[in-house]
C-alpha cells in the first residue's frame, strides 16, 4: 500500500494526467483540490476557463451569439490562473475576477459560450497543452470538467467519472450557493441545475463512462471515501508503469 510520500516520489519521476468528469454538484472541485495537495500536482478547473471567458466577452459588450466572435476573444483573453489547489485566483487582464466568475449572471449566461463547438475546441487544445505541459515538467496535473476523459485527455493516466445520486448533488449545490438546504431554496436551484446539466449533455457525454473510464459514485461516501477510492486508481496506474 503506498503512502502519499512515495506516490509524490513516483510522479515526480513518471508524471502524471488526471482527468475527472462529472455533472454540477458531483463534487468534483472539491476532490480535485483535496487529491492535487495530496499528489503534490497542478489543478486545473477547466470551468472557471468557460466562466472567464463568459465574464469577459460581457465585459467587452460582445454578442454571445456571435460564436466567431466569442472564438477570437477565447484567443485574446489574457486568462492568469494558478494551479494552486489551496489558492486558485483568476485574473484577466490584470483584474482578479476569482469571486466574479461565480455570479449568478456568468451561470445564467454560460450555455452560449460552452456550446459553441469552434470554442470548445480551442478550450481542450488549450487545457491538454496546459496539462501535458506539467507532466513534461515534472509532476502532473489534475484537470476537471465535462470532456477531459473523452476530448481534453482521452490518454490521461487515471481517467475517472464521478457520479451522485440527483438529489445529492442538488443538495450540495444549495449548500454551496446559499449556505444551507432548506426544500424552498432547493426548488429554485433544482430548476438552475436541471437546465445546465440539459445544456451542457448537448455537447459532451458526462453521465456514461467512455470505455476504460473508472466510474465513482460519491452518493453517500464522504470526501474521504471519494478520494480513497480515486487513489485505488491512482496506484493501479503507478503500479503499471513501475
Ligand atoms: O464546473 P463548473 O460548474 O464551474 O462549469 C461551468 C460551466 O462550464 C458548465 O456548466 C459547462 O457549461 C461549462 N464547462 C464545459 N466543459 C468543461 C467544463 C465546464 O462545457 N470541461
Amino acid at each position: 500500500m503506498r503512502d502519499d510520500a512515495c506516490r509524490r516520489a513516483e510522479i515526480a519521476r513518471l508524471g502524471m494526467t488526471i482527468a475527472i468528469d462529472g455533472p454540477a454538484g458531483s463534487g468534483k472541485s472539491t476532490i480535485s483540490k483535496v487529491l492535487a495537495r495530496r499528489l503534490g500536482i497542478g489543478y486545473l478547473d477547466t470551468g472557471a476557463m468557460y466562466r472567464a471567458l463568459t465574464w469577459f466577452a460581457l465585459e467587452r459588450g460582445i454578442d454571445l451569439e456571435d460564436e466567431a466572435a466569442v472564438l477570437c476573444a477565447a484567443k485574446v483573453m489574457p486568462l492568469e490562473m494558478h494551479a494552486d489547489p489551496d489558492a486558485p485566483v483568476y485574473r484577466v487582464g490584470g483584474v482578479d475576477v476569482t469571486d466574479a466568475i461565480r455570479e449568478a449572471r456568468i451561470a445564467l449566461a454560460i450555455a452560449k459560450v460552452s456550446t459553441n463547438l469552434s470554442v470548445r475546441r480551442w478550450m481542450a487544445g488549450e487545457q491538454r497543452r496546459r496539462m501535458m505541459e506539467a507532466r513534461r515538467s515534472g509532476s502532473g496535473m489534475i484537470a476537471e470538467g465535462r470532456d477531459i476523459t473523452t476530448v481534453v485527455c482521452p490518454y490521461a493516466d487515471v481517467r475517472v467519472l464521478l457520479l451522485a445520486d440527483e438529489e445529492e448533488r442538488l443538495r450540495r449545490r444549495t449548500i454551496e450557493m446559499h449556505g444551507r438546504a432548506t426544500p424552498e431554496l432547493m426548488e429554485r436551484v433544482r430548476e438552475q441545475i436541471t437546465k445546465r446539466d440539459a445544456a451542457d449533455s448537448t455537447v459532451s457525454q458526462f453521465l456514461v463512462p467512455a470505455e476504460g473510464v473508472s466510474v465513482v459514485d460519491s452518493t453517500g461516501l464522504g470526501i474521504d471515501g471519494v478520494t480513497q477510492a480515486i487513489l485505488a486508481v491512482v496506484d493501479r496506474n503507478l503500479e503499471a508503469r513501475a
